[in-house]
């Protein structure tokens, strides 16, 4: 039971406050799953984050907008007395505003409430998650229970690989003392671990020639990718966690020229920090085998993974204590894809991710949130919060 000052914080009462809220809480999904928000489509993504805004705003949020040139800007929303103790206290809740639907998705995946479950473009990664957040600060005041300072944080380039938000994202981490991720939960379970990610893109360069009249001039590109593609699709390591993954591949004109150029993509995966470095040497220090040709190799570790640390173990048994009040087994998770959570974690910041939304179909046509577990989940993060006030 999370306590405020000395007295205990009954969850039921959280979890009433929720269900209370249900109604604006579906709402405000809505609201912004209406407002269609394409990672590359700033003006589309800003309209978005003035909603958000405006809403974190009317908590009484001392509201700050990072501007950005290419992309969305970032919303930096703090609600709460401001902290006087450096980050002691201060708890980051970090998400996303940006989806991967590209706009006029709505006509096709219309925004909807049918079957117990809220449909539409980026309703489950993530703006309930978003709206969850809201909520459950809303709660907290109403409880007056808001006695430490929450930094929210939405960013705007995310499915995109947070090319522009990662800087404001490890910066305001560091000034606090946990992050909560609103990503998606895992089935019903809260993430305590991510694969890190690796990108990188393979370019061969070999020798042009008809392939009838001249082929012992040629050097052939294809064939020399298809050995690298075979090197370094062998350093994947299952028992590691390490995959390596050539997921596109092309090169070459005609089948009676030799190709003299071919390139691949290459995503790989790893479960340890100490992988990345390793890996990125391995790339670096391929070499052709046809010596007539040449390989451009470009990409590196995009995200670090997170680990399933100590100090994430013990936020997910606050959580997971905290559930069995609400009247329900928590469960954790680690899982292959990666998030803004991977950042924060690396940066030794306590980090529990996949506090939003429990749906299916995250980037798919079916794409919907489950109803059902939106008040006690949001109960949970208005738990947790008011927790913080004890534990830090
Ligand atoms: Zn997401």
């Amino acid at each position: 039971m999370p306590v405020i000052g000395e007295v205990p914080f009954p969850m039921r009462a959280l979890l009433a406050g929720a269900r209370r809220k249900e109604f604006l809480l579906v709402d405000l999904t809505e609201e912004l799953v209406r407002a269609e928000s394409p990672s590359d489509n700033k003006a589309a993504v800003d309209a978005c984050v003035a909603l958000a805004a405006a809403h974190a705003k009317a908590l009484g949020g001392r509201v700050k907008l990072h501007r950005q040139k290419n992309f969305g800007d970032l919303l930096e929303a703090r609600l709460g007395p401001k902290s006087r103790t450096g980050a002691a206290g201060r708890t980051m809740l970090l998400g996303h505003l940006d989806t991967v639907w590209p706009l006029g998705t709505l006509k096709t995946m219309p925004c909807r409430v049918a079957d117990g479950r809220l449909w539409g473009p980026g309703a489950l990664d993530m703006k309930a998650g978003v709206a969850m957040a809201l909520t459950a600060i809303e709660i907290l005041i109403e409880a007056g229970a808001l006695n430490r300072e929450i930094v929210l944080l939405l960013n705007s380039d995310e499915e995109v690989g947070s090319p522009v938000s990662r800087p404001v994202t490890e910066r305001l981490a560091a000034e606090c003392v946990r992050v909560y991720v609103l990503e998606p939960a895992q089935g019903l379970a809260y993430k305590t671990a991510r694969k890190g990610v690796g990108n990188w893109r393979i370019g061969v360069i070999g020798v042009a020639a008809h392939a009838g009249v001249d082929f012992e001039k040629g050097a052939n590109a294809i064939r020399e990718l298809a050995r690298v593609i075979e090197k370094v699709s062998g350093w994947t390591d299952l028992k590691r966690g390490v995959t390596v993954n050539v997921g596109v591949a092309g090169g070459g004109s005609k089948s009676n020229v030799i190709p003299a150029a071919a390139w691949a993509e290459v995503d790989s995966r790893i479960v340890r920090k100490a992988d990345g470095p390793r890996l990125e040497r391995r790339f670096a220090a391929l070499k052709p085998d046809d010596k007539s040709c040449k390989l451009a190799v470009s990409g590196g570790i995009n995200r670090p993974p997170m680990e399933r640390t100590r100090s994430t173990v013990r936020l997910y048994h606050e959580a997971r204590a905290l559930a069995a009040d609400l009247g329900f087994v928590l469960h954790e998770a680690s899982t292959g894809g990666a998030s803004d959570g991977n950042f924060t974690s690396a940066l030794g910041v306590p980090t529990l991710d996949g506090m939003g939304a429990v749906g299916e179909g995250a980037h798919a046509g079916h794409e919907s949130v489950l109803l059902e577990h939106l008040a006690p989940r949001t109960a949970l993060l208005a738990g947790l919060l008011a927790q913080c006030a004890r534990t830090s």
